[in-house]
């Protein structure tokens, strides 16, 4: 059976990236961090399948310790600080954990190595917010970086660090360059999430009101499922590359909030949505719309759920759990 180690085991990818290998038969190691961190417990029942590992990206140690005990033939690094909001606040934590805990899994990588003839095979997932004030669009692989967060910052030391160890050290090492991609896991503080489950609250008449900040920034939001897919295939090439994940279609977060109330037969929307500065960033990414040709020629992959489907999959799953909170029939 082969073996992944996946880091950010807890985080809407890495639950994805669980399920996905399971089903294609690997064994599955997931790093977790901290001291009874509640995530784990409800991973563990919901995914009795994978085997937990103590380890933090920003402790060099525990993760040459995670991968002896792992023995992995692919490891996956979706471990970081990955809200943008935060990393403004947090912006020496996000360095440290999304961008130097790249350096620590390829060094660890390096240490451990797996066999000459089966080396360990390393995915970073990269971001399109390194592309943040963009030079060209849409953005490809070759777009320069002009990241506009400690976030997108840190992303693209990651980037940057895998491919100079490739590079340097002939490891084999892939980063996907993904775009922002959603689904019924997604954290509340985004804001695809943020507004599928007020949209769903309101409809049951538990809230009255979304407050959100910046309507007017545009994302190539697609489905996570679809995207964790992209980065195992990556791994299984001959040789390690870089590729853009993306859908190729662009909304405005107004577009998003006014197709989740339809969703639910709302039109006066605007009744519901308020703005407040405070959910507004210091530098904002206004537009993002990636171009995965590259992807889908050399790996053979696209994307199955659209725009439409991905948002009407998140209010009805909102719906449902919210209703059952509440005791409400539907
Ligand atoms: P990001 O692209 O990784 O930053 O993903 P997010 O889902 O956090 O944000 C996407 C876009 O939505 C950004 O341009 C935000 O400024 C905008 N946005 C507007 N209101 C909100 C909000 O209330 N919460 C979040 N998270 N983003 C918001």
């Amino acid at each position: 059976m082969p073996r992944a180690f996946i880091t950010g085991i807890t985080g809407q990818d890495g639950q994805h990236l669980a399920q996905f290998l399971h089903d294609k038969g690997y064994d599955v190691y997931g790093m977790v961090k901290g001291q009874s961190n509640p995530r784990i417990a409800a991973l563990v029942e919901e995914m009795p399948f994978i085997e937990t590992i103590p380890g933090d990206l920003a402790d060099l140690p525990s993760l040459v310790a995670a991968l002896e005990v792992s023995q992995p033939d692919e490891v996956y690094n979706l471990g970081a600080i990955s809200f943008v909001a935060l990393s403004f606040n947090q912006a020496e934590l996000t360095a440290n954990i999304t961008g130097l805990g790249v350096l620590r899994m390829l060094e660890a990588i390096r240490m451990i190595g797996g066999s000459q003839n089966n080396p360990i095979r390393f995915y970073q997932a990269s971001s399109s917010e390194m592309f943040g004030k963009v030079r060209e669009t849409p953005q490809n692989e070759a777009t320069p970086f002009h990241p506009r967060s400690p976030y997108g910052c840190a992303k693209v030391f990651g980037h940057d660090i895998v491919v100079n160890y490739r590079e340097s050290y002939d490891l084999f090492a892939c980063s996907g360059i993904l775009f922002n991609h959603e689904g019924p896991r997604r954290g509340i503080e985004f804001v695809t999430r943020k507004v599928t489950n007020a949209v769903a609250r309101i409809k049951l008449g538990l809230q009255h009101e979304l407050v959100l900040g910046n309507l007017d920034s545009k994302r190539d939001w697609g489905y996570a499922g679809d995207y964790v897919k992209a980065m195992w295939m990556m791994l299984q090439q001959d040789q390690p590359d870089d590729f853009v994940i993306a859908t190729g279609e662009t909304h405005s977060i107004e577009d998003l909030v006014q197709r989740a109330f339809a969703e639910v037969g709302i039109d006066n929307w605007t009744d519901y949505v308020r703005q407040d500065p405070k959910f507004f960033r210091p530098a904002e990414v206004d537009l993002l719309i990636g171009d995965a040709t590259k992807a889908r020629t050399e790996l053979g992959w696209q994307p199955e759920v659209d725009f439409p489907a991905l948002v009407s999959m998140m209010v009805q799953n909102d719906l449902e759990i919210e209703a059952k909170k509440a005791g409400i029939a539907l």
